[in-house]
């Protein structure tokens, strides 16, 4: 049976193979059971319903929310001799009925509508009445409260599919992999004992890179500018961050465009249009400029802003090299990052079962961001994927010869002495402080009394400084304007005094590495850290680490 499917898909589409993830649905699909593919964006998954509907007797129907689609789907599988049609809000009564009476003549292998079609009695009445062997519903999450897209009919498929005289195989497609969801979708549907595969991840054209302690701004002036031909997507968390950026980029005589919740219709689809045809070719969105957006060539996708969360951030990365070729995710992080994804969270009125879920995802995304770890092994890991290598050599932590090094403890001691100093000094008054010196300045304001005077005497007051210009360059520190500049606390270092946000710092890497000296190092560290914390009183008794894995060791760690 695959080897037929094999050859509709080397002589209709004129690809050799089938994708990896790609021949477990068709199998399982054409064997005659339900199946809930998750694959990501750009993964492939309308072959996994087409090629089965070429090789069923009478009409696939699909069920897609994205009208504006249709119509490029359809004509795509007509240019390919595919007989398919769509039935939407967009077309006038007569049509609608001619391409009912096509279908009904069995002039279709394809019928595409949007969920709402099935609220017409009168077309539910037809679909009884023809030959329908496979029911495809794509952007299944829809149907999920859980979902980011919650579309209210798709709750009425079931329904539907029960009230068929015979009940076609059902096959569900997302790129939303999170166990709730997941969940949802087979129970909503009904799925029959479903098969649900998860594959196609891992988008080895995709670079994946974090940088963090950048100037976003002058970041992406730059990237833009040396990418002026290249089509890409900059991702920003609000739309004011999409204005001004929008605004830099066009002074600077860039095709920008925008795409934000806040434009008219009209001028959504400008722009949506404008950066299909290459006209525009740096999209500056909102999370709003997505779901759909079908271009195989963007050659980049930066993140202004680090989502809410991994499904999120990885749907968007994804709208990168679709085409298969080498394209580049970049995620500029900061701390205040963190800040702005938790007031959005708090500003939603969650229950409190939807909140704690929500800072979980917030967690594991931070995690991510901090991670010393392989990223794609991390994502992979993080949807489900059996088979992963442990390191990809094409993400920014294969790339670094550097490690993270925690940094919570000294971070912890330096905005401590910052805040006791009333945040009106300027880095070498408050490294001289840490440093426990004792030159007439530091006399004369009584600074030798602050407990945090000489807690850092164990380094030399210039390393001191420079870990203030990493904090500072980290987001958590700031520096004022003026003649003499001094540090002050940016809202994240208060997480950090309360234990409750860690602090990274990137350093060389040790020449000789075996698994079992890092594990020992590690280990140490942390034998250190805790007997250092614990003899002291007013820092937190504990240490939250952002990477699991290191979370997990420092659970198995001794404490003596
Ligand atoms: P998704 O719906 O999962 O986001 P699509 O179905 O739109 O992804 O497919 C993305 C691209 O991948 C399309 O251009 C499609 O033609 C291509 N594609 C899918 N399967 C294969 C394959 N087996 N070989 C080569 N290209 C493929
Ligand atoms: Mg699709
Ligand atoms: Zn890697």
């Amino acid at each position: 049976m695959l080897d037929q499917a094999r050859k509709v898909l080397q002589q209709v589409y004129g690809y050799p193979e089938f994708r990896a993830g790609q021949v477990s649905i068709i199998t399982n699909l054409l064997e005659g059971r339900d199946t809930l593919g998750i694959m990501p964006t750009g993964g492939g998954k309308s072959i996994c319903y087409q090629v089965p509907a070429l090789l069923m007797d009478g009409v696939t129907l699909v069920i897609s929310p994205l009208i504006s689609l249709m119509k490029d789907q359809v004509d795509a599988l007509g240019a390919l001799g595919v007989p398919a049609t769509y039935i939407n809000s967009t077309l006038e009564a007569r049509e609608v009925e001619q391409r009912m009476q096509g279908a009904m003549q069995g002039k279709y292998k394809l019928l595409y509508i949007a969920p709402e079609r099935l609220e017409s009695e009168r077309f539910r009445a037809r679909m009884a009445a023809l030959k329908l062997p496979l029911v495809a519903i794509d952007e299944a999450h829809c149907v999920s409260q859980w979902g980011h897209d919650f579309r209210p009919s798709y709750v009425g498929i079931a329904p539907f599919i029960r009230s068929l005289p015979e009940r076609p195989i059902v096959a569900a497609f997302t790129a939303t992999a999170t166990e709730e969801v997941t969940a949802d979708i087979a129970r909503l549907l009904e799925l029959d004992g479903a098969g649900i595969f998860v594959n196609g991840f891992s988008r080895d054209n995709l670079e994946l890179t974090i940088l963090r302690g950048e100037n976003k701004r002058d970041y992406i002036g730059k990237y833009v500018a040396g990418h002026t031909h290249q089509p890409g997507i900059i991702y920003a968390a609000t739309r004011k961050d999409v204005e001004e950026l929008y605004e830099l980029l066009r002074k600077k005589g860039f095709a920008a465009g925008k795409y934000h919740a806040g434009l008219t219709d009209d001028e959504r689809s400008y722009m949506q249009e404008a950066f299909l045809y290459d006209d525009i070719r740096v999209m500056i969105a909102t999370n709003a400029f997505g779901m759909g957006i079908d271009k195989s060539n963007v050659r980049y996708v930066i993140h202004y802003n680090m989502p809410k969360n991994m499904e999120a951030y990885y749907q968007e990365a994804g709208r990168a090299g679709r085409d298969g070729e080498p394209s580049e995710c970049i995620l500029l992080f900061s701390a205040q990052d963190i800040m702005t994804q938790k007031f959005l969270i708090e500003q939603n009125q969650l229950t409190p079962e939807r909140k704690a879920n929500e800072y979980k995802k917030l967690q594991t995304m931070i995690d991510y961001c901090y991670s010393p770890r392989c990223l794609r092994n991390f994502i992979l890991h993080y949807f489900g994927e059996v088979e992963v290598k442990d390191t990809c050599g094409n993400c920014s932590s294969c790339k670094d010869d550097r490690d993270s090094v925690d940094i919570t403890v000294e971070a912890q001691k330096i905005f401590s002495c910052i805040r006791r100093m009333n945040e009106r000094f300027g880095i070498s008054m408050v490294a001289s402080v840490l440093k426990g010196s004792r030159a007439k300045k530091i006399m004369d304001y009584r600074f030798d009394r602050l407990p945090t005077h000489g807690i850092m005497s164990q380094l030399p007051e210039k390393e001191i400084a420079e870990l203030i210009n990493v904090l500072i360059s980290e987001g958590f520190l700031q520096l004022s304007e003026g003649q003499y500049p001094v540090v002050r606390l940016l809202q994240p270092a208060a997480e950090v005094l309360q234990g409750r946000l860690p602090v990274y710092q990137k350093v060389r890497r040790q020449p000789v590495r075996t698994a079992a000296a890092v594990d020992n190092t590690l280990f140490e560290q942390l034998r250190l850290l805790r007997r250092e914390m614990a003899a002291r009183e007013k820092v937190p008794p504990y240490i939250i680490f952002a990477d699991s894995t290191l979370r997990e060791m420092s659970e198995q760690c001794p404490t003596t």
